[in-house]
């Protein structure tokens, strides 16, 4: 059970009227847990940002629910196999806090998982150049433990999984989950990584630093995908405090992400030359352990690609990113990102 808040005690603690949030909670649902509202210190901050409905989600933004295409890339409800010899379990659609930004929108806190567990299964098992399964929803740290600790130990009967991933940000929203008995059971089921999304320094307290060291301590080699959010992390000095701030958590940041080109996400995304400037703004200043990869998830799930000068072109027209297979795709910043 994770202590959770109500939006409506969340407005009254800030004396905020409810009727305009009401409608954009309707359409995406809201879950706050009183841990990670606790680190707002006032309407608008970057942790209010994050977490609380804001009716700019409604506008008509142009954009599309699944602009990674990945019901098309999933050969079983499920599970999404784009690249050859990866593939995403969606095995929750809960995650601790909704994040107002996400990339499934579409699906998180919304009706049942859409999962088909057994025929997900028999489709890796029969698969044998997918060497590295990531578990992903939702929130897979969400689970009832014996059921992961289950879809683990059935991951592990199939020879060619040779790593298993988890994406979880329960050590950013509620890092009291992370017990001594989870990272216990976790570690029966190694090599298992796990990658966490801390986008603010303020995230990085106390309580998370607790959660990230039993994890570490169980030997779970820890990354953290920051996704690059205008006017919450979109500065100098909030990436550095960020990134070397995980360090000391032992996190290695692993990617900042472009923000998807989701339906109701578009206030929060930057163009993309502010993500490299960033980047090279690192560059001397902190530690190369600290400077993750700037990378862009194209369109039409043609995949997930590091923005560096040899592979992304500006042009009149727009830019053109070279996908892995080397050929180039238009890619286009929306209209007033700058
Ligand atoms: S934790 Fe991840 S999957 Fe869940 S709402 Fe946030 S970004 Fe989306």
């Amino acid at each position: 059970m994770i202590p959770s808040i109500t939006l409506d005690e969340l407005l009254a603690r800030f004396k905020l009227d409810p009727a305009p949030f009401k409608p954009v909670a309707g359409r995406y649902p809201c879950r706050l847990t009183r841990y990670y509202a606790g680190l707002i210190q006032k309407p608008g901050d970057p942790i209010w940002r994050q977490c609380v409905p804001d009716p700019l989600e409604l506008a008509d933004d142009g954009q599309h629910p699944d602009p990674l295409d990945e019901e098309r890339l999933s050969p079983v409800p499920g599970l999404i196999h784009r690249y050859p010899d990866r593939a995403v379990l969606l095995v929750s659609n809960r995650c601790a806090v909704y994040c107002r930004f996400c990339m499934r929108k579409r699906q998180v806190g919304c009706g049942a998982v859409g999962l088909d567990m057994e025929r997900a299964i028999a489709y890796l098992a029969a698969t044998p150049q997918i060497r590295d399964v990531v578990l992903s929803g939702g929130d897979p740290l969400l689970l009832p433990a014996d059921q992961l600790h289950s879809l683990l130990g059935r991951l592990r009967t199939i020879p060619h999984l040779e790593i298993i991933r988890i994406g979880s940000r329960v050590p950013v929203t509620a890092p009291g989950l992370i017990t001594p008995a989870l990272c216990r059971m976790l570690a029966e089921h190694h090599p298992l990584y796990l990658n966490t999304h801390f986008n603010h320094p303020r995230e990085l307290t106390g309580e998370a630093a607790q959660a990230c060291c039993l994890l570490a301590d169980a030997g779970i080699p820890l990354g953290n995908q920051t996704v690059l959010l205008r006017g919450i992390n979109d500065q100098h000095a909030v990436l550095e405090q960020l990134f070397s701030g995980l360090l000391r958590l032992r996190v290695r940041p692993y990617y900042l992400h472009q923000m998807d080109l989701v339906k109701g996400t578009a206030h929060f995304r930057t163009p993309l030359v502010r993500g490299m400037e960033l980047i090279a703004g690192l560059r001397g200043k902190v530690s190369g352990l600290a400077i993750p990869h700037f990378v862009v998830d194209l369109p039409g799930g043609q995949g997930k690609v590091p923005l560096l000068a040899q592979t992304a072109r500006h042009g009149d027209d727009g830019w053109t990113i070279r996908n892995l297979a080397g050929n180039p795709v238009s890619y286009h910043d929306l209209p007033g990102s700058l």
